[in-house]
């Protein structure tokens, strides 16, 4: 495994490419310290990213919840990008945006903080081990749960909201699964670590209303390619319980992209025909650049 802070390349960071091993930050950041940061993962295609702009924007929003600015327009992070991608020669990766407060103040309040962004691009062909796409991953129920709206900025792609996130997937990795699945605070089923949840039950796609977890933008894809194959998509609270009668289960995430889960606990479901349908419907998608599809 190569450390992230020791490889070629080059980082974009607060407008400048510099050399990778050179993008530093101290150790006195609030960002590191309070948590004030947010943060984007997007997938480059043929040198192409995929729905940047929609990305572009969630970041934006996701610093105002956390009460600052991106000091940097979109044209200019869309051009940051694609000079990322070039300089890099990455024309099939990841992209990581990440913004946050940085060093001028130590304390809860951050008020004159100046507010720092980085990108950078790498290599990243499957989030979760490829081999085990064909059964489909195995997901156990975390103890963590999604806290209610006004308990996290929920609606951010905050630092901070992947703390339970991060324990629960160590913890599903200690018992031999390849995720975890987390619940919200009301009981019913919300997301899995890095990506959202959908169930097939008698032929409509069922997946849970993200009123306390990230809306997702590949979720949104998904559920408008499932309408333009005539599936029916249901957004509602879903129970555990109703794992018992759904056929086929898989996630969605721009790192994930659409991945088929085999097994949730003691729940088994196959890799049926619709999972595979929207998948190779996402990477035509992707491949083909339609970022026109409407969501
Ligand atoms: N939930 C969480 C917690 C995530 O980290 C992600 C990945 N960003 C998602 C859902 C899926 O979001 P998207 O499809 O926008 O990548």
């Amino acid at each position: 495994m190569i450390p992230f802070d020791d490889r070629d390349g080059l980082i974009w960071l607060d407008g400048q490419l510099v050399p990778w091993r050179q993008a530093k930050l101290h150790v006195l950041t609030h960002g590191l310290h309070y948590g004030s940061g947010v943060f984007e993962g997007e997938r480059v295609y043929d040198g192409h990213v995929f729905r940047e702009h929609d990305h572009a924007i969630r970041l934006q929003k996701s610093a105002e919840i956390l009460d600052f600015q991106i000091p940097f327009s979109l044209e200019q992070m869309a051009q940051g990008v694609q000079e990322l991608i070039q300089q890099n020669n990455i024309p099939n990766g990841y992209l990581r945006r990440l913004a946050w407060r940085g060093s001028e103040m130590i304390g809860v309040s951050a008020q004159n903080t100046r507010i720092h962004l980085a990108m950078a691009v790498w290599e990243w062909p499957s989030y979760f081990p490829p081999e085990l796409l064909q059964q489909g991953i195995r997901l156990t129920t975390s103890d963590w749960v999604c806290p209610p709206p006004n308990a996290m900025p929920i609606a951010s792609k905050a630092v901070g909201n992947y703390m339970i996130r991060t324990l629960s997937k160590h913890k599903a990795e200690r018992l031999g699964y390849t995720d975890a699945l987390l619940l919200d605070w009301r009981g019913y089923l919300a997301e899995a670590t890095g990506a959202n949840l959908f169930l097939l039950m008698d032929g409509a796609l069922h997946t849970p209303t993200p009123d306390c977890f990230l809306n997702g933008i590949t979720r949104q894809t998904v559920m408008a390619l499932a309408r333009r194959r005539g599936i029916e998509v249901v957004e509602r609270h879903i129970a555990p319980s109703e794992l018992a009668k759904a056929a086929e289960v898989f996630l969605t995430g721009t790192a994930a992209e659409v991945t088929p889960v085999g097994r949730i606990d003691d729940h088994s479901f196959a890799v049926g025909a619709v999972t595979r349908q929207l998948m190779a419907d996402y990477q035509a998608l992707v491949r083909g650049g339609d970022d026109a599809l409407v969501i």
